[in-house]
């Protein structure tokens, strides 16, 4: 394929949600031909107003292109695009190549490069952290899993997009990342939420605390940018509490099936069902305080 540095290449993109639509902007920007898929057709027309042409099927997106790259909700999801009745794959050429940027199932992962290879089509899983602020910048964060030399091809497409892009091993890699990831972000939101409820129960000023404690220590992004949130008990996106249980579930599915206990994230996944199950599934993550505070009498 074309060194993509220099030349203009031509690109499949399938899925133009909140990160999707913003991340193919930037490889558009920089001059590259975009097909775009989307399955809300209507979605694709701020992108074909910045030049992209609009494709009907994700396998019409991906004739002719030497990258395809998807970043849709769920495993199930990425297959559908990927290998469904009018997937990419119907129409992707040897030699070419698949990055999915959702996050999904480090397994179905695996299992859609398999399928791929007997293509002859190298696949990528580059899931990314920085959320709709990261992909509107060009800032994401990209773990990137899969051969060394096609991600090494694949690296100045992915700048586009992101400011920190890792390889983090082979195929798979970059979802088992991502899911270190949300795990680790699960234990400091609701242990964040419980210091919250101990200094609001206790009465002290908590402007006051946070300062203290965000110099030392405990400093963390969730706590810079998220423990205002869980002190007001207002809870605005951000990054939604359904798709943090979606990820979560993936981590613990993974870890179940090798055998590790991660009861933190278990925990925090059962707080997170019962705020989906009772209408928050769409508020900010940082929600999890609403559970921790109801539990220590500060809400009803
Ligand atoms: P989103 O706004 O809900 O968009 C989801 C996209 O997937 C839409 O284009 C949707 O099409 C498409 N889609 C879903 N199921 C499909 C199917 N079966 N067939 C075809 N298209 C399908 O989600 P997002 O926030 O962009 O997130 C996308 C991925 O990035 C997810 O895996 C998410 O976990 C991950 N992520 C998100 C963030 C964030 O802050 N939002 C951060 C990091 C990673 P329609 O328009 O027709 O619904």
């Amino acid at each position: 394929m074309n060194n993509p540095i220099n030349d203009p290449i031509n690109i499949a993109f399938i899925g133009l949600g909140t990160m999707g639509a913003a991340m193919a902007a930037h490889l558009i920007k920089a001059g590259h031909q975009l097909k775009v898929y989307n399955r809300t057709l209507e979605k694709a027309q701020p992108l074909e107003a910045l030049g992209a042409i609009r494709a009907a099927t994700p396998a019409e997106a991906a004739q002719d292109a030497e990258v395809v790259i998807t970043i849709v909700s769920d495993s199930p999801d990425v297959w559908e695009v990927v290998l469904g009745e009018v997937g990419a794959a119907k129409s992707m050429k040897s030699g070419s190549v698949l990055i999915d940027m959702s996050t999904i199932s480090p397994q179905v992962t695996k299992d859609i490069a398999a399928k791929l290879a007997e293509k002859g089509v190298q696949m990528l899983d580059a899931p990314v952290s920085g959320g709709s602020e990261g992909a509107q910048k060009g800032t994401l964060s990209i773990m990137v899993g899969g051969d060394k030399a096609t991600f090494e091809s694949m690296l100045p497409l992915l700048e586009l997009m992101g400011k920190t892009i890792i390889r983090v091993g082979e195929i798979g890699a970059g979802q088992v990342t991502k899911a270190i990831n949300q795990t680790i972000l699960a234990g400091v939101y609701a242990s964040v939420a419980e210091g919250m409820a101990l200094g609001l129960s206790a009465g002290i000023d908590m402007e006051a605390a946070l300062k203290a404690v965000s110099g030392g220590a405990a400093a963390s992004w969730v706590l810079s940018n998220r423990a205002n949130n869980m002190i007001k008990g207002d809870y605005p996106l951000g990054f939604r509490t359904r798709l943090h249980l979606k990820d979560l579930n993936i981590a613990l599915d993974a870890a179940k099936a090798m055998g590790v206990p991660m009861p933190v994230a278990a925990f925090v996944a059962q707080l997170e069902t019962g705020l989906v199950k009772r209408g928050y599934g769409e508020e900010d993550v940082s929600n999890i305080a609403r559970a921790v505070r109801q539990a220590a009498g500060l809400d009803s």
